[in-house]
């Protein structure tokens, strides 16, 4: 049983309700019920893109997790991405896949830095394919677009709503 609380509006109700975002305790007169949960009237006005971007810490470091984990295996998926047909399409998807994974882990939060994350994330598995071509001189634009495609999608699935 939750223990009893007091509205941060009116210290004088008891509530049990708290809001999703701030988690103030809400009484049932000032809640708001949102797709995301009950809220306080200050979150709930705010557009979600006010608050969207802003990681805690452990989120920050869960998103960098990710971001090495999409990077190590990206390199084997973008290996065989290269080989097949459609590669533009399938890098777009991989990396719209890889930015949502970042995303989620990240407490889907989005925002520049999750951007980032994703961006460099799936960048990484396309460098350390193409660094050989790159040296060389030799560089398709095939791949080098591939990856382009697939950094992009990986900022959007970041986008903030
Ligand atoms: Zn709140
Ligand atoms: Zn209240």
């Amino acid at each position: 049983m939750a223990e009893t609380m007091h509205c941060y509006r009116h210290p004088k109700r008891e509530t049990r309700v708290s809001c999703a975002t701030c988690g103030r305790p809400i009484c049932t007169e000032c809640m708001v019920a949102t797709d995301v949960g009950i809220k306080c009237p200050d979150d709930a006005r705010l557009p979600r893109g006010a608050r969207a971007g802003v990681m805690k810490s452990n989120q920050v470091v869960r998103s960098i997790l990710a971001g090495i984990g999409v990077a190590i295996m990206g390199i084997p998926v973008a290996y065989v991405l290269f080989l097949l047909p459609f590669t533009w399409l399938i890098s777009a998807a991989a990396g719209y896949g890889a930015g949502t994974l970042i995303n989620r882990a990240g407490g889907r939060n989005g925002g520049p830095l999750a951007i980032v994350f994703s961006v460099v994330a799936t960048a990484i598995p396309f460098l350390v394919l193409l660094a050989p071509d790159l040296l060389a001189g030799t560089l398709n634009p095939r791949p080098l677009i591939a990856g382009v495609l697939a950094m992009i999608a990986a900022g959007v699935a970041n986008r903030q709503i």
